[in-house]
C-alpha cells in the first residue's frame, strides 16, 4: 500500500481508475531491511592505516563478526588492503576464519580456563597468555598436540583488564622462557592494551608505554626474542606513533569510524564508513493532531501529519535509547524517530512530505547523500559507534558491494 491511506486528496479516490493497485508503483523495490557493506571501503581504510603506521605489520581486528560487517568478507577485504594478520577475541571466530580457508596468521586473545588450546594449536592460531596458569594450560596443550604453541605474552600496563600486572610479569616471562627452551612454545609477541588512546594527551598513555617498554626489556633480559610488540588500537594507530612498535592492531578504523574526537583530528587521513543501514517504509498514514504515537504515547502530535513506519527496531540493533532523537533519511529529507523504538519497527513523522510505502529509508551510511552517520546514532543513543555497529543483529541481511581489493 502506498499513499492510499494518507488521507491526501489525491490518494482518497477509492474509485481510482488504474487497474494497478499502486498509484506509484516502485520500479526498484528496496529491501525491507539491509546492511550494505562496502568492501572497497574496508580495503581502502586498511591501506590508509598502513600508510600512517610506522610498524612493519598491521593486524586487522575482525572480532565480533567483523564489528558486525561479516567476519570472512571483512577478513578478505582487510588482507587485500594490506593487513598482514588478523585478530579475533574468541577462538570460535578464529576457527571460523580457518573453516573459510583463510590462511593468514590469526591471533586470538580471550580464553577462559578449560579452553581447547590443542585445537587452536592444530589450526595454527596464535594464542595470548595473560598469566602463568594460562601459560601452563597452553604448554600442556602443545604437548598433547605435538607441536609448539605460538604465544603473545600480555602485559597489563595500566588498564587493569587482562594480562600480567608488573608484579607478576617476571614470573610469566621466566615460565615462558622455560617452555620455549623445552620446545613447547614460541614467544613471538609481547602486547598490551591502552585505556585512554581516544583521549590524545591523556597522562596514562605515556605511563602505559613506559611500563610496556620496561616489560619488553625484562623479557629480553630473560632471553625472549619476540618480534611483534603491539599495543596500538585504532585511536593509537591514528594519533600516537610512538605506540606503533612492530605492529598496530586497529579495529574500528577499519570500518571507517575515527574514534578520535573531532577536535583532535587535524591532519588525520579520512576513513570511509563501510556500513549503510537501510530499509523500506512499510506504511504511511495521516494522523490528526493529538494522536499519541508508539508505546506509552510518549509523543503526542501537535498537528496533523503523515506518519511512516520503518521496519527496524531494537531487535535489529536500533537503540531504544535513541527514541525520539535518532534521525533517518528518506528521499532528500531527514526525519526524527517519533515516540519509542519498538522491537521490530519505529515511526517517523514526515510532515506533509511525499513519503510513501516502499520508499528507501537510510538510518546511517558514509554520508555521501547527507544521511546520518553511525556516530550520529551513537550520540542519539548515548553510546559509542562501536556499540551501534556491533548491535546490528543477524536478522538484518548483509549485502556486499565492491570487491575488497
Ligand atoms: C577490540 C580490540 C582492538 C581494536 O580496538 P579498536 O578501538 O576497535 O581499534 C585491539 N586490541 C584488542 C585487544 C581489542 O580487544
Amino acid at each position: 500500500m502506498t499513499e492510499t491511506l494518507a488521507g491526501r486528496p489525491a490518494a482518497q479516490a477509492s474509485s481510482q481508475p488504474h487497474p494497478h493497485p499502486h498509484p506509484h508503483p516502485h520500479p526498484k523495490q528496496h529491501p525491507q531491511r539491509v546492511a550494505i557493506i562496502d568492501l572497497d571501503a574496508i580495503s581502502q581504510n586498511v591501506a590508509t592505516l598502513r600508510s600512517v603506521a610506522r610498524s612493519g605489520e598491521l593486524m586487522t581486528v575482525v572480532k565480533a563478526d567483523g564489528y558486525a560487517h561479516g567476519l570472512v568478507p571483512v577478513a578478505q577485504a582487510a588482507l587485500a588492503g594490506g593487513a598482514t594478520r588478523l585478530g579475533t577475541a574468541v577462538l570460535e571466530e578464529a576457527f571460523a576464519l580457518r573453516d573459510a580457508g583463510v590462511t593468514a596468521p590469526i591471533f586470538s586473545w580471550l580464553a577462559s580456563p578449560g579452553t581447547d588450546y590443542a585445537a587452536a594449536i592444530k589450526r595454527d592460531i596464535e594464542l595470548a597468555a595473560y598469566g602463568t596458569d594460562q601459560l601452563a594450560e597452553i604448554v600442556q596443550a602443545a604437548e598433547a598436540a605435538g607441536s609448539p604453541a605460538v604465544v603473545h605474552l600480555k602485559a597489563d600496563t595500566g588498564m587493569w583488564r587482562g594480562g600480567a600486572a608488573p608484579a607478576d610479569w617476571p614470573e610469566l616471562v621466566a615460565a615462558a622462557r622455560r617452555a620455549e627452551a623445552d620446545g613447547l612454545i614460541r614467544v613471538v609477541g609481547l602486547w598490551s592494551h591502552l585505556a585512554c588512546a581516544d583521549e590524545p594527551g591523556h597522562p596514562s598513555l605515556a605511563a602505559q608505554l613506559r611500563v610496556f617498554e620496561e616489560a619488553s626489556d625484562l623479557a629480553r633480559a630473560a632471553g625472549l626474542r619476540p618480534t611483534l610488540r603491539h599495543i596500538a588500537n585504532s585511536a593509537a594507530t591514528l594519533s600516537l606513533p610512538e605506540s606503533h612498535f612492530d605492529m598496530v592492531r586497529p579495529g574500528i578504523a577499519t570500518y571507517g569510524i575515527n574514534p578520535i574526537p573531532v577536535e583532535h583530528r587535524t591532519g588525520m587521513p579520512r576513513l570511509r564508513p563501510a556500513m549503510t543501514l537501510a530499509g523500506a517504509i512499510v506504511q504511511t498514514k495521516r494522523a490528526p493532531a493529538g494522536s499519541g504515537v508508539s508505546y506509552g504515547h510518549t509523543e503526542i502530535l501537535p498537528q496533523e501529519t503523515t506518519l511512516a513506519v520503518v521496519p527496524l527496531g531494537y531487535a535489529d540493533g536500533v537503540f531504544r535509547s535513541a527514541s525520539g532523537i535518532g534521525q533517518v533519511q528518506v528521499g532528500g529529507g531527514r526525519y526524527r524517530v517519533t515516540g519509542r523504538v519498538c522491537m521490530d519497527q519505529f515511526i517517523i513523522d514526515v510532515g506533509d512530505d511525499a513519503v510513501a510505502a516502499g520508499d528507501r529509508v537510510v538510518l546511517f551510511g558514509p554520508g555521501d547523500d547527507g544521511e546520518p552517520s553511525a556516530d550520529d546514532w551513537a550520540d542519539a543513543a548515548g553510546t559509542i559507534p562501536y556499540e551501534v555497529l556491533t548491535r546490528i543483529a543477524a536478522r538484518v541481511p548483509r549485502v556486499y558491494r565492491g570487491s575488497g581489493t
